[in-house]
């Protein structure tokens, strides 16, 4: 049923709990994990897309999927894949699924911003509304909160 699982990250620690939630998956069957960080380029005027700034964001993105990815292989997942690519979060998640035919998405309700007072992070319910795929929602807080 899962092949290739999708976590995408935006680098904040609300990706924490999903993370355990695609490793145990990854692990159960057997599949592939890939771990995706979208450089949001809705951010950018025109003329910074090709500045030092996108190298940095670009920089962050791999720090950010290479440090996932260590603690996936770590957790004995592999083999785990990284990918940081730019445009906006949403589309590029569902478009990255399309093309690697992902089978389920799981992600964070919320991310960096965190707004609580929102049911599901605006990333999320895009993703959750446009998926052809199952997306699993994972909030962010201690168990005992849950
Ligand atoms: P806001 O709607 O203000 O951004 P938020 O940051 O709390 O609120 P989301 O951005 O929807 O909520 O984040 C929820 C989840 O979406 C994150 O845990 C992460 O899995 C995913 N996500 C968000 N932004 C990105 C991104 N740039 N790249 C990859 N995944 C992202
Ligand atoms: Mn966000």
């Amino acid at each position: 049923m899962y092949s290739r699982i999708l976590l995408p990250t935006d680098g904040s620690e609300t990706t924490d709990r999903a993370f355990d939630h695609a490793v145990d998956l990854a692990k159960t069957y057997g599949a592939d994990l890939h771990v995706l960080y979208v450089i949001d380029a809705t951010v950018f005027a025109n003329d910074v897309e090709t500045g030092t700034i996108v190298e940095e964001f670009e920089s962050v993105g791999d720090r950010v999927v290479e440090r996932v990815a260590r603690r996936a292989r770590d957790a004995g997942v592999e083999p785990t894949t990284t990918a940081v690519v730019r445009g906006t979060p949403h589309q590029r998640i569902l478009e990255y699924a399309a093309e690697f035919d992902v089978d389920v998405v799981v992600m964070g309700t919320h991310g960096r911003t965190g707004l609580d007072r929102y049911l599901l992070g605006s990333v999320t319910e895009k993703v959750v509304r446009l998926s052809d795929v199952p997306v699993l929602t994972v909030r962010h807080g201690p168990a005992s909160e849950t």
